[in-house]
């Protein structure tokens, strides 16, 4: 690790005056900046920059600027909200880190595909002249582990697998995935889910981890009837995803897919060529199945789906929709489907759903299958048109998520009066919802964090 100290002008000044006198002379705004190094594979680094209060009062925002030499981009970035106008590059604090008493510090992260390091760097305006930035591109060897504590999900965790019943990271850590779903994307009110700053906001304020794009398959105005509205919405979520780094759950949203089983593989196996290089990709081709048979119905589907993915992106992890909603994961056990990294589904819908239902998934476990529950919400399975919420089921299934293992993303992002929408009405689509939280969020914000 190289570290490069930027001291703003009024900082510098204060030195070089000396004495007290000059400390108390530095406005509220004046903060120190530090730039570091902290990871480096040859063509590219891990930057951190820490900013310091070096007032005696407490500030309650700031803002780093910079530039790149145009070799060089930032490609992830973290812990601040970056905006970028060609190779300058704008970090400011996000809502838990702007506040900094006297002398506290707080750090962002990014990546860089280039050797080029900042220069021209200010923070909340002032010149960082503390002295000439490194004009040589960092030569530090790629450290070995341990991996980063910090950093985007993706970032830490990387490539995921099933291992046994649950899920493990890069570094063969168990790992619980924690996050929201999507509205039906053709029947979002707003376009929340295809948001970047929204996304980003969830992130770094919801702790979100995972992203569920729901897209709708067969009501008017889904996928069927206009595709490239449908699998345009999508594209925006994984990108953005990627920007983010987070994970990205792409859900053929559906009740009868094995109706129209050759739009489902066609539509997999191009995304799976352009997309399952990716370790935020994770592919969910079938929500939740009628009361229909698994073995004659279901998992035939469900091996054409898999045998088109399979052809292109040989391991991102498919979650598999079971009978009855997705709730009869004890009859999927009874006959997997033949593969690597496949999950199966179960939903559950806390005013409705209790402890019979969990016993199913017991069930589904102990015979070896993986599970993600990728919808749930405390509140009746219709989604909570009664507006009744469910606490301590909800928590039951929390709990019994958390002892397994099993990662979830809750039901839903959008504005409405079920219990499971999670906004309220005026909740701006950039993010920023701290007074907006409807239904069941406050409880499904308050376990993800
Ligand atoms: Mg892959």
């Amino acid at each position: 690790m190289r570290t490069l100290r930027l001291v703003t002008t009024l900082a510098v000044a204060g030195l070089l005056a000396g004495g007290a006198a000059a400390v108390a002379a530095t406005p509220a705004s004046a903060a120190t900046a530090v730039f570091s190094v902290t990871n480096n594979w040859g063509n590219g680094y891990q930057g951190q920059v820490t900013v310091t209060n070096d007032t005696s009062a407490p500030i309650s925002s700031w803002r780093v600027e910079f530039d790149l030499p145009s070799s060089s981009t930032i490609t992830q970035s973290w812990n601040a909200q970056q905006t970028t106008s060609g190779s300058h590059y704008t970090f400011a604090n996000v809502s838990w880190n702007g506040n900094l008493a006297a002398g506290a510090s707080t750090s962002f992260g990014f990546l860089v595909n280039g050797t080029g390091t900042p220069v021209n760097c200010t923070v909340n305006g002032a010149g960082c002249a503390g002295g000439p930035p490194p004009t040589t591109p960092p030569t530090t060897p790629p450290p070995t582990t341990p991996p980063p504590t910090t950093g985007t999900p993706v970032e830490r965790h990387g490539q995921l697998r099933v291992c046994g019943t649950t899920m493990c990271d890069k570094s063969g850590a168990r790992v619980q995935l924690r996050g929201i779903s999507s509205m039906w994307l053709n029947w979002e009110t707003a376009p929340y889910a295809e948001n970047l700053s929204a996304l980003r906001w969830m992130r770094d304020n919801w702790n979100l981890q995972v992203i569920r794009a729901a897209m709708g398959v067969e009501p008017a105005g889904a996928y069927l009837s206009d595709p490239a509205k449908a699998r345009a919405q999508v594209e925006t979520i994984i990108n953005n995803a990627v920007t983010a780094g987070v994970y990205v759950i792409v859900d053929w949203h559906a009740h009868e897919a094995q109706n129209n089983q050759s739009q489902a593989v066609a539509f997999f196996g191009d995304l799976a060529r352009r997309y399952g290089n990716l370790p935020n990709v994770i592919w969910e081709p079938y929500n939740e199945p009628l009361q229909v048979s698994w073995t004659t119905v279901i998992k035939p589907y469900h091996q054409a789906v898999v045998s088109a993915i399979r052809a292109a992106d040989p391991d991102n992890i498919i979650v598999l929709g079971t009978p009855t909603w997705s709730q009869d994961v004890d009859v999927a056990a009874a006959s997997p489907v033949a593969g690597t990294n496949l999950m199966y589904t179960l939903h559950f819908y806390s005013c409705t759903h209790g402890s019979s239902l969990r016993a199913k998934g017991d069930a589904a476990i102990r015979a070896g299958l993986a599970l993600f529950v990728t919808e749930w919400g405390a509140s009746n399975a219709d989604g909570g048109l009664d507006g009744r919420a469910c606490l301590p089921e909800a928590q039951s299934w929390i709990d019994w998520m958390k002892a397994n293992g099993i990662s979830w993303t809750a039901w839903k992002l959008d504005v409405g009066t079920d219990t499971t929408n999670l906004l309220s009405p005026g909740a701006p689509v950039t993010g920023g919802w701290t007074n907006y939280l409807h239904g069941h969020a406050p409880f499904v914000v308050a376990n993800m964090r």
